[in-house]
């Protein structure tokens, strides 16, 4: 870490550095959480493929929105940013349904308010991609909520450029990524606002942490899907019948070659 650098942070993933009032650093470790868990295995490299990918990503979305990339550092996974006022939103987008958006389909024929078609079978496509945002839990799982609630949040009129921004940056990459053959089902941005009050792309951006990528050439609705993401080691998690409660357990070597694998 360079001298200057005071530490500011610990998310479940990445070290958060202060360089200066306005600029931090973001540093990825190959720490891996599932249902909101820090596993005691690290996923080696997966700090550089999050923040090579998002990179990718800030790179080719910046005249969509703009965001906290300033530089990338040789290590592969530390990114200078610009310091935002984080919004207490988690903004999500799906474009299939599935996960927590298909649990809340089932209970209640809804996902955070919009109201689906019925006979909706697990990761069907959805006719338009939906803004589903959810709470920033502080402590524990993020919750699905409404509109109104997300309003009561960070104001209507922000809301809405959040939701138009995030629909327009999810359509973008879905199409980028679908030519290259591979289905981005839901991900989830974090948005910021600058020291003008501008919103801001942050965090990271189509990860495999924060989105659901499938193979599109295995895809077929109406059960899980393959997926180059953290399903696998859901999948692992939950067949030990673990209670998602910390400490996670530890994972085998198969299953860090494979998570790997699918990150890389
Ligand atoms: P949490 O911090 O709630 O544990 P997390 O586990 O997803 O969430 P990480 O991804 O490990 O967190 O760390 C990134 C943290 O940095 C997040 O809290 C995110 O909101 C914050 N962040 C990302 N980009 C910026 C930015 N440009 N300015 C300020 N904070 C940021
Ligand atoms: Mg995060």
């Amino acid at each position: 870490m360079p001298e200057a650098a005071v530490h500011v942070g610990s998310g479940k993933v990445r070290e958060l550095y202060e360089l200066d009032d306005d600029r931090l650093l973001l540093v990825a470790s190959d720490r891996i959480s599932t249902f909101d868990v820090v596993l005691p295995t690290e996923i080696p490299d997966k700090g550089r493929v999050l923040t090579g990918l998002s990179g990718f990503w800030f790179t080719r979305t910046s005249g969509l929105v703009a965001n906290h990339l300033l530089a990338l550092r040789a290590d592969g996974r530390s990114t200078e940013c610009r310091r935002l006022e984080m919004l207490p939103i988690e903004c999500v987008v799906r474009g299939y349904l599935t996960g927590s958006g298909w649990k809340d389909y089932q209970a209640t024929g809804a996902v955070c308010g919009h109201v689906l078609a019925e006979g909706l079978r697990d990761s069907d496509r959805l006719p338009e991609p939906i803004f589903t945002p959810a709470t920033k839990a502080l402590e524990g799982h993020d919750e699905n909520i409404d509109r109104d609630r997300a309003a009561e949040l960070v104001g209507r009129e922000r809301l809405d450029e959040v939701e138009e921004t995030a629909i327009a940056l999810y359509r973008f990459a879905s199409e980028h990524a679908a030519e290259r053959g591979i289905l981005i089902a839901d991900t989830k941005f974090e948005f910021g606002l600058d020291s003008e009050g501008s919103l801001v792309l942050g965090d990271e951006a189509f990860t495999p942490d924060s989105s659901r990528f499938w193979p599109a050439d295995e895809y077929e609705a109406g059960r899980t899907q393959p997926s180059f993401d953290k399903q696998f080691v859901r999948d692992y998690c939950e067949s030990l019948g673990w209670d998602k409660t910390d400490p996670g357990p530890e994972l085998p070597r198969e299953v860090v070659a494979g998570t790997r694998a699918r990150y890389v």
